[in-house]
């Protein structure tokens, strides 16, 4: 098969990724291997592949928002060993997928199932959580192996590139909207306006959101505009509830805080962020104004966000690329030449 690889972290102009051909993986005990359709493109994509963040493995192939089709099983009996069994690493038993059922593959790929944060509902703050595209191959690939368990069932009645951004813009944003504690009908400030941010302003905003982008940018001002932005510029004109900062850049958090009212709430949605610059209690803290980071996601979040788009006027605005192209794709990411999210497609 066909497949994109890293294979030295490095500035994406200097040619980082690579196309090269693989042999098909196969599924281990509780995966399956799905034929994907369609991948989209993330800024984690970028980091990994600029090696913003340390690389787990030499060679990975990136890529963590998959749709496609499940075409074989793992044939090992999924329960584990008996001593894995008996020591309750919580090894499931029943199939959720069967071969042509379409699937998601996304960020969260693997938790431990016993520590404290799993048990707790949050495994998203598991120690021993591991990521598509990172600890393992993902979906810039002809085919790729998922544990059934981390895949999402999808609908097979929209278009695989429509659902794809869904798989971690979507449900990383659908976090960051929850732990941005927005009061209902309230106002909300988005920093930053790619492809997480725009799914998160129409979730929002089909929640009765007032919103309020501030991004640099004629193509992200004009789809914040299209979607229905009370503001879009530079700094906004009212206190605001609360706030997602989705840009990487750490220079946008005092700016964030200090456009609060009092009690309000910042989130910063990104797994990478350049530094904070020192902050000042009085100006950006004091009155019970919160900042808080988004970790990955729970299955659980995910979940939730495919429940809510089932009803919700909430539509990814794709631009397609062509297999080929997701080298181009990424730099497009780096520069800020991308609105909206990006999709690569694979054909038939
Ligand atoms: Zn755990
Ligand atoms: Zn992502």
């Amino acid at each position: 098969m066909q497949a994109w690889v890293v294979e030295r972290p490095g500035p994406i102009d200097g040619g980082p990724l690579r196309k090269v051909r693989r042999t098909v993986p196969e599924p281990g005990p509780g995966e399956v291997l799905v034929k994907v359709e369609a991948c989209g493109i993330c800024r984690t994509d970028l980091h990994l592949t600029e090696g913003d963040l340390q690389p787990k493995r030499p060679g990975v192939v990136p890529g963590h928002q998959a749709v496609g089709t499940v075409v074989a099983r793992g044939t090992t009996d999924r329960r584990g060993t008996a001593d894995q069994v008996a020591a309750g690493e919580g090894f499931a038993t029943g199939e959720r997928f069967a071969v042509g059922d379409r699937v998601g593959v996304a960020w969260l790929r693997g938790t431990c199932g016993v520590c404290e944060f799993c048990r707790a509902g949050s495994e998203n703050l598991c120690a021993r959580s591991t990521y598509t595209g990172w600890d393992a191959d993902g979906g810039f690939a002809e085919y790729v192996v998922v544990p059934e368990d981390y895949a999402y069932a999808l609908p097979t009645d929209r278009p695989a590139e429509e659902l794809a951004p869904l798989l971690c813009a979507g449900i990383i944003g659908y976090r960051a909207l929850v732990r941005a504690n927005l009061p209902p009908g309230g106002r909300l400030g988005i920093y930053g306006f790619g492809s997480s941010a725009h799914l998160t302003a129409q979730l929002a905003s089909a929640q009765g959101a007032e919103l309020f982008v501030v991004t640099r940018g004629e193509k992200n001002r004009a789809l914040a505009r299209e979607l229905g932005a009370a503001y879009v510029g530079d700094r906004p004109p009212v206190a605001l509830d609360s706030a997602i900062v989705f840009a990487p850049a750490g220079d946008v958090v005092p700016q964030a805080l200090e456009a609060l009212k009092p009690g309000g709430t910042v989130a910063v949605a990104g797994i990478y962020l350049s530094d904070v610059p020192v902050l000042n209690y009085e100006r950006h803290l004091f009155h019970e104004r919160d900042l808080r980071s988004v970790t990955s996601n729970t299955r659980r979040d995910g979940e939730e966000l495919f429940r809510l788009v089932a009803r919700l006027p909430v539509r990814a605005h794709t631009t397609v690329v062509p297999f080929d192209k997701v080298d181009e794709a990424l730099a497009d990411v780096a520069h800020g030449r991308a609105s909206g999210s990006l999709v690569a497609v694979l054909d038939g």
